[in-house]
């Protein structure tokens, strides 16, 4: 984890936000590379989730929202944690996630192992501002702690316009954010992260077919990505865990160093969210069939995946030492879809002469893929630098391709070569990254 950290900070995937000033409780910024990542992980659920199917369309809804929304679905009064504070070092804690004393009778204090603390409070994780000049009750709003409440509130929208029927989803990806009060394990927990979540209508008799159907579905995504089937586990909530709306819930979770921690939540949230802002808004939120002529509340099965996590997670599966000629190389084995890079196209030398073709080659392939274009240094520190970040294809381009008109490109894993005609490329890279 230590070397993940470093490795995202020395390569520009993640750094601590305000580091200048010293940092900034727990918030963290996205780098030249980290961007390209996160994308990938976004465009990546996208493509399984709303470009390859044909049911599933996409939504924007805003952060900003309304307080009816979290009054209706549950969020002002039930979205706490409980929350205490040592009495002998005044740190403040999460009473369900602290350790307990070896003979499990007492709750113990992290950070001084002390075990007196106050009762349990709810806290409330919703981020609560004003609209507007005015800081008073009427101006209130709060920054929306999932996007799955901006579904249900368009779910008529989405109807009248897209004429879909059940099974049907809507997707989204965006920002929420929660107060958390232990945030932490770098961006696992973060108090702004990024969503990807569909919300999928279905009959309710089909609820438990759908919920088991999207559990699989969602488990082999991280496994068709790259991650090894034994790295992940799907772990059911048992009755006392299920949140208020849930008929059932289930986590995929990633064997994380620290141990396992959830990527993604899979919760069959029944008719609670739609029959909630129906009662609260005096709106009929249901489907007509005109087929059979009946009206109903379609139950929803949720796969709520978050994106810092699972960008964690391909890291970390992905991440690999071996030797080539005997040396040691950090290399990111990340499938070609959520690598930042796909190729990096390399000019052998600096000079002059080598760097009209390498630009050539550059704006031949940027169409296609990302591109890094890197001409510092040897060109064994440059393919180096490569495998570190998770490139798959080195194209490079030397003093031959002047005459043959051909580039080599070099494979990160193998590190097999191979010589392409230019007017080849495109065909060759598409080939191997087997998009
Ligand atoms: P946890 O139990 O870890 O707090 P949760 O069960 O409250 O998570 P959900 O409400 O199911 O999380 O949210 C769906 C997904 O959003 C999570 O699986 C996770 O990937 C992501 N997520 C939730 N809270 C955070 C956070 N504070 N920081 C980063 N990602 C988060």
């Amino acid at each position: 984890m230590e070397e993940l950290v470093r490795l995202c900070k020395a390569r520009g995937f993640v750094f601590p936000s305000a580091e200048i000033y010293g940092g900034f409780r727990s918030t963290y910024d996205y780098g030249p590379l980290g961007v390209l990542l996160a994308r990938n992980v976004k465009e990546a659920w996208w493509r399984s989730m709303v470009q390859l199917r044909s049911e599933v369309v996409g939504l924007d809804a805003s952060i900003l929202s309304s307080p009816k929304i979290w009054e209706a679905s549950g969020h002002l009064k039930n979205f706490t944690d409980p929350l205490v504070d040592c009495r002998t070092c005044k740190q403040r804690w999460r009473a369900d996630q602290l350790p307990t004393t070896e003979d499990g009778s007492k709750l113990k204090c992290p950070n001084c192992g002390g075990t007196d603390f106050t009762d349990a409070r709810p806290f409330n994780l919703m981020f609560k501002t004003f609209v507007g000049p005015v800081e008073d009750d009427g101006a209130v709003a709060y920054l929306r702690p999932e996007t799955a409440q901006g579904h249900f509130v368009n779910f008529a929208n989405v109807l009248q316009t897209e004429h879909l029927r059940p099974p049907f989803g809507t997707a989204q990806v965006g920002k929420s954010f929660r107060n958390e009060i232990t945030p932490g394990n770098f961006v696992f927990r973060t108090r702004e992260f990024e969503q990807m979540e569909l919300e999928y209508y279905v009959p309710p008799d089909d609820a438990q077919r759908w919920f088991e159907y999207w559990c699989n579905e969602r488990f082999e995504w991280y496994v068709r990505l790259g991650i090894p089937r034994e790295m992940l586990r799907l772990r059911h909530h048992s009755k006392e865990e299920l949140s208020h709306y849930s008929a059932g819930t289930a986590d995929v979770e990633f064997a994380f160093p620290w141990g396992w921690g959830e990527l993604e939540g899979i919760a069959n949230r029944t008719d609670f969210d739609l029959k909630a802002h129906s009662a609260a808004s005096g709106q009929v939120l249901e489907y007509f069939d005109s087929s059979t002529g009946t009206r109903y509340v379609p139950y929803v099965i949720e796969p709520a995946a978050g994106v810092a996590r699972t960008m964690m997670a391909f890291l970390l599966a992905a991440y690999t030492t071996d030797e080539v000629a005997g040396e040691e190389r950090t290399l990111l084995r990340l499938h070609p879809r959520i690598a930042p890079y796909q190729v990096a196209v390399l000019p052998l030398s600096k000079k002059d002469t080598l760097l009209p073709l390498s630009q050539e080659v550059l704006q031949l392939l940027q169409p296609v893929a990302m591109c890094d274009y890197d001409i510092t240094r040897a060109i064994g520190r440059r393919y180096r630098r490569q495998d570190e970040i998770g490139t798959p294809l080195c194209v490079t381009v030397d003093f031959d391709s002047l005459e043959d008109k051909a580039v080599t490109v070099r494979d990160r894993d193998s590190t097999t070569q191979e010589r392409v005609p230019i007017d080849r490329l495109v065909e060759a890279v598409n080939s191997r990254l087997a998009w």
